[in-house]
């Protein structure tokens, strides 16, 4: 049997939803250490990786994750992209989503970056070249959540 080829049928939907979620003991502290305007970072014993955000366990060799530290809440913009829609709770756009490599992580925290000029037929790459250093903005309010940071800008 054959088919003829359909138009696919795009259908609107609204979600709005609103719920709380149980964070465990890693993810705790790292948001209890966000309130305090820390960012915390975990260690793998065995490879000796630094996670942040934290995990459980070592993605690498599936050990206990452990030692906890501090990090400066600078580092490496690795990689970035330009987002031209917002939404809700976010930045009013243009503005870049990044991947940061916090000086001493071995992992990368995507966050909002901010602090360059992302409307239409700026040099977004020249203001944000590979390796871009960046520093982490506290936010006035600090509630124990990922938007304690936030943003990430460049260091001028
Ligand atoms: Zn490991």
């Amino acid at each position: 049997m054959t088919t003829t080829p359909i138009t696919p049928i795009t259908q609107a939907v609204h979600w709005d939803l609103h719920y709380d979620i149980h964070l465990g003991q890693t993810w705790s502290r790292f948001m209890d250490g966000l309130r305090q305007g820390k960012i915390l970072a975990n260690e793998c014993g065995s490879c000796e990786r630094v996670f942040v955000p934290p995990q459980d366990y070592c993605e690498s060799c599936f050990e206990k994750t452990d030692g906890w530290r501090e990090l400066s809440g600078e580092g490496t913009l690795e990689v970035f992209t330009v987002a031209w829609h917002g939404f809700t709770g976010g930045p009013k756009p243009p503005y870049a989503i990044g991947g940061v490599r916090l000086d001493g992580a071995s992992t990368l925290l995507m966050h909002w970056i901010t602090g360059v000029d992302f409307t239409p037929g700026a040099d977004v790459r020249a203001a944000l070249p590979f390796g871009t250093r960046v520093r982490a903005v506290w936010a006035p309010e600090r509630t124990g959540s990922i938007l304690d940071i936030a943003h990430f800008e460049p260091i001028e």
